[in-house]
Formats: structure tokens, C-alpha cells, sequence
């Protein structure tokens, strides 16, 4: 889900600019980003969607536009093309990561009742997550800057994701191979 995005009222009828086929209960603004209301359900999809590697093909098992229909539509409503979006998005959701007292509060809400080694044994798992967590972001940021770097260099965005994607199956295939010798 994006971070940083407001719950609004909106009129009676209002529908979604990024889908046809959400059962929309609420509706959201994304502050700084996007201040025309889209569903929650947009939302949800557009988070997940912004943190996974840009060169991943994403198929959401819904009946509303696909996301590739969608992307263009944000692009035209923010005027900032994807790669941006991503960046900024990725870039706030990092910075959600600086506050270690949000990982140790959590951590104390699930483990309120529990006993002593199951408490270090879930605390070990979330202080795990929390770091990978971070790592991905990094990783992801880091990508994207490439990917633009490429772009301003005159290359074409799709060619670059196409060849990401294929040197990744590559090399799952490679692994994958090494694992079964
Ligand atoms: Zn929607």
C-alpha cells in the first residue's frame, strides 16, 4: 500500500480514473503524488506493483484493468512518468525504515503474551524481515536509477526491462541447474 495517503470523501457515484472493476469502499489521495481520488483497491496494487523489480511482469488476478493499461492513465494524471513514480514511492518507503522504535513496537504488540523463547524467536524474525526489507528498497533504488541513467542515454525503457527480465531467467536457470547438478 502508499505510504502516505489520506482516506477522502468523495461524491456520491465518483468512480476510480485508474480501474472499472474495484468494488471501491474508500478512496484515497497520495500526498504529494496523485490529488485525485483513487480506490483503495489502485492503491493496494500500485504499492505492491512500485516495490517489485521494475523488469517484473505483474498480473493481478482481479477483473479491472490490467496494470499496464493503468500505468499510462497515472502517468498522464501526475505528469511523472513511471520510473519516477517508482523512485519516489521506493524513496518514502525507505524512509519509513529509519525509526527503529516502529520494528521494536511492533515487535512488542505481537509478542505481548508470549513466553521468553518465543518472543527472541519472533523478534529475531522481524529484525530480519526489517533488514531485507531495507536491502530491497536499496537494491530497488538503485535499479531504477540505472534504468533512467539508460534512458537519458537514449535506450529504450522496454528493451532494458526485456533484457533484465531475460538475463534474470537466465540466471534462475543457471541456479537451478547448479542445485539439481
Ligand atoms: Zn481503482
Amino acid at each position: 500500500m502508499i505510504k502516505g495517503y489520506k482516506v477522502i470523501e468523495v461524491e456520491k457515484g465518483y468512480r476510480c480514473p485508474l480501474c472499472n472493476g474495484h468494488d471501491d469502499c474508500y478512496y484515497v489521495i497520495l500526498d504529494g503524488l496523485l490529488d485525485i481520488p483513487i480506490c483503495d483497491g489502485c492503491n493496494y496494487e500500485f504499492g505492491y506493483y512500485f516495490l517489485s523489480p521494475p523488469e517484473s511482469p505483474i498480473w493481478f488476478l482481479s477483473d479491472t484493468l490490467p496494470i499496464w493499461e493503468r500505468v499510462p492513465i497515472l502517468e498522464t494524471i501526475t505528469g511523472i512518468s513511471i520510473h519516477d513514480l517508482r523512485l519516489s514511492y521506493v524513496l518514502r518507503s525507505l524512509s519509513s525504515y529509519v525509526d527503529l522504535n516502529i520494528l521494536n513496537e511492533k515487535i512488542s504488540s505481537m509478542t505481548e503474551n508470549m513466553d521468553e523463547d518465543k518472543k527472541k524467536i519472533i523478534a529475531r524474525k522481524e529484525r530480519h524481515n526489517w533488514i531485507a526489507g531495507i536491502r530491497h528498497r536499496k537494491k530497488l533504488i538503485r535499479k531504477i536509477l540505472k534504468l533512467r541513467e539508460k534512458i537519458q542515454t537514449g535506450y529504450d525503457d522496454s528493451d532494458i526491462l526485456i533484457r533484465w527480465w531475460n538475463k534474470r531467467e537466465e540466471n534462475r536457470f543457471k541456479c537451478k541447474k547448479l542445485i539439481s547438478g
